[in-house]
């Protein structure tokens, strides 16, 4: 395969050429079917198998306990945003939510929607982003349905490193873009949620990982599909699940296993990291992080040059060089690479590389 772009988008993001090629071999007929996974019955065993698989490799590659169910939703984090409190809030209880991010903000938007949420820190400082909050930032309500945090956060380059202690409150987390670059606990989580399209797969469909006793006690007085438990009930197959989503979802974790899991995920997305920040930390007099160093990102590095010129010919150049989607996120401008687990530790050195040939070309 020649010619494939150094992928550095956010989201949807580069998905590793093997998963890719398998796709190919097997799209119009898949496993001597004489038909495409696309076109079996998702109640038939060819996708049934696929279906299994999946549910077990994400499992297996988080190890997730038996307290714990495993669905795959679909409506991507968003839909979260709103399923979250829509299950677990009640008339008379509050949320927490801790905001060190849009993505924070906006869960928090659509919770207010749905009953009682406050915030319970923010690190918003002149509508930036720079840390994550320590535990003693936090305002914790003893009495809180669930405390919502986001893991990562995309746009900003920040990372919680010590996931906060939440006591009985259920932790929530948004791992859309970190779920399985590093081993979680995943014990200490009422709900994890992710949409693939960062880390695992492609969009359209959402890993959600929770804790059995809250899909029992969710609300009944919603509609069905809005229900964590009508899917629990059925193994994600209480209507029609994405299944060519899930399928790709499924190539794209036997190629994480083979890498040997969460563990080899998180040592080569602290070496793709680090080449970047090293690279920028040598000479903070051109290249200013925004983050403060321990709350940086191992999957989304964001950077500026000196001036908004030098990152429009930064972003021009790195495009000859066959490197995409380096531009910040449009709400923040400046400069951000996103190295998730399927960013191929060859493009992450062309770009360390080419970060310092751009400052001796230009400082
Ligand atoms: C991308 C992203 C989202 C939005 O995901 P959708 O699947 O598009 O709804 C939410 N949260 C985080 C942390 C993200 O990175």
């Amino acid at each position: 395969m020649t010619n494939r772009a150094m992928n550095f988008y956010a989201g949807p993001a580069t998905l590793p050429l093997a998963a890719l090629e398998r796709a190919r071999d097997e799209l119009v007929d898949f496993d001597g079917t004489g038909m495409s996974i696309m076109e079996h019955s998702h109640r038939g065993p060819s996708y049934d198998a696929v279906h299994s698989e999946a549910l077990s490799l994400v499992r297996e590659l988080l190890e997730v306990p038996d307290t714990h169910r495993v669905l795959f939703l679909q409506g991507g984090a968003r839909h979260q945003f709103a399923m979250v409190p829509l299950n677990l809030l009640r008339d008379g209880q509050s949320a927490d939510y801790v905001d060190t991010g849009s993505w924070s903000a906006k869960a928090l938007g659509e919770a207010k929607l749905v009953g009682e949420a406050r915030l319970a820190a923010s690190t918003k400082v002149d509508g930036v982003y720079t840390r994550i909050p320590t535990q003693s930032d936090l305002d914790l309500d003893p009495k809180a349905a669930y405390c919502h945090i986001t893991s990562n956060n995309t746009l900003f380059g920040t990372q919680w490193h010590d996931y906060p202690d939440t006591g009985d409150v259920p932790l929530v987390a948004d791992m859309t873009s970190d779920l399985l670059c590093r081993p979680i606990d995943v014990s200490k989580f009422g709900v994890i949620f992710a949409g693939a399209q960062k880390n695992l797969g492609p969009a359209g469909v959402t890993v959600v990982i929770i804790r059995e006793d809250l899909v029992e006690g969710g609300r009944t007085d919603i509609p069905q599909v809005l229900r964590y438990k009508s899917f629990a009930d059925k193994d994600s197959l209480w209507n029609t699940p994405p299944t060519f989503a899930i399928y790709m979802l499924r190539n794209t974790l036997a190629v994480a296993k083979e890498r040997g899991g969460a563990r080899a995920m998180r040592a080569a997305a602290n070496e793709r990291s680090s080449m970047l920040y090293d690279v920028m930390d040598a000479h903070p007099d051109f290249f200013r992080c925004p983050v403060e160093e321990e709350s940086r990102s191992i999957m989304n590095v964001v950077w500026r040059l000196p001036t908004e010129e030098l990152e429009k010919k930064f972003l021009a150049e790195a495009k000859e060089r066959n490197m995409v989607g380096l531009k910040g996120h449009r709400s923040v401008g400046g400069l951000r690479a996103s190295i998730y687990n399927n960013c191929e530790k060859a493009w992450v050195e062309a770009l360390a590389g080419f970060l310092d040939e751009f400052r001796v070309a230009n400082g």
